[in-house]
């Protein structure tokens, strides 16, 4: 079994990223981040993008308006940074509050500076296979760990679990795309599906996305797949300082032992989201520069 290192994987992209942007004369890219409220995981998200962007060179303008903001001031807000020819990239950290919807906010960021890839358009983009749009940084990151990681998902069988906006549906896409790298035949299975297991069993790739604690289990996995593990689960762990513990969608000591490669959590796909939105944003500069 052989561990993939986004940790690893995720430094070399940044680097790459710097020596690009220093060869950039005078003004250098700018990211706005939009955190509203002050909720602990996006506050810990901004602050590791933020300093991301500031090893690399790019500048991060970080907005912080309050939980009361109202959806047509935070669109007035969108409004004024889509305006601001300083700003090439957007980012509106999730979850938001209740009162505001989310995808009609995703939607009002200029599709030029949607670095996060949520607007109608970028989506649709993935979907036409049009390499002018901003794929969304985590299914992005997926792809570029995959690639760097020399696995060829071409003619394989890719098996998603997870049909969300963010990560299921464009990772799935993007698999499909009849293009170097990609040109799998997908499934995508979903809290609907019958008999998951009978499917799971099937793939040669296995891109978790569930947000279910090690759901996948070693009778869900072929002996010798790749399996991508996208959760993020807090599970309760008294021993920790911090009262939980980070753990996957995989449950990582039975299934690690029968895979090709897998990913670890924390440190596999985690890592490549935050590099993603770096290389999405110096994309957007140097695609608003050459406009
Ligand atoms: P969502 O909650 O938006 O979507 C979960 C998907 O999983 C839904 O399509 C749902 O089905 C499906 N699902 C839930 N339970 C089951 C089940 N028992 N069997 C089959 N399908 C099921 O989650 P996200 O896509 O936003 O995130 C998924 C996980 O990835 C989370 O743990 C999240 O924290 C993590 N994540 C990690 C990122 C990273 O950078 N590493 C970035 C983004 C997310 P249905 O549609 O039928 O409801």
């Amino acid at each position: 079994m052989e561990l993939i290192d986004g940790n690893h994987i995720a430094a070399a992209l940044v680097a790459e990223l710097k020596a690009e942007v220093a060869t950039f004369p005078g003004r250098k890219p700018c990211l706005a981040l939009v955190r509203v409220g002050e909720d602990p995981a996006s506050v810990s998200y901004v602050r590791k993008k933020e300093k991301t962007a500031a090893e690399i060179g790019v500048t991060s303008r970080i907005i912080l308006p309050p939980i009361t903001i109202t959806q047509a001031e935070l669109f007035a807000l969108i409004d004024s940074l889509n305006a601001d020819d300083d700003v090439d990239g957007i980012l509106v950290q999730s979850p938001l509050p209740k009162h505001i919807e989310e995808v009609a906010t995703f939607r009002r960021v200029a599709p030029e500076k949607d670095v996060d890839g949520f607007n109608t358009l970028n989506l649709g983009k993935v979907a036409q296979e049009d390499p002018t749009g901003f794929v969304a940084c985590t299914p992005a990151g997926i792809m570029e760990l995959l690639a760097r990681s020399g696995v060829d998902l071409k003619g394989q069988h890719v098996v998603v679990l997870g049909r969300s906006l963010i990560v299921g549906k464009p990772i799935a896409l993007l698999a499909l795309q009849k293009k170097a790298g990609a040109n799998a035949t997908v499934t995508v299975c979903h809290s609907g599906t019958v008999n998951l297991p009978a499917l799971t069993r099937q793939a040669d790739v296995l891109i978790a996305a569930i947000g279910r604690a090690e759901f996948v289990t070693a009778d869900m996995v072929k002996p010798g797949a790749v399996v991508i593990d996208v959760g993020i689960n807090r599970v309760p762990d008294d021993t920790k300082k911090t009262g939980y513990r980070l753990t996957g969608d995989v449950h990582f000591p039975t299934v690690s032992p029968l895979c090709a490669k897998i990913t670890p959590v924390p440190g596999g796909v985690g890592p490549m989201t935050v590099a993603m939105l770096m290389k999405n944003t110096v994309k957007a500069f140097r695609q608003r520069a050459t406009r």
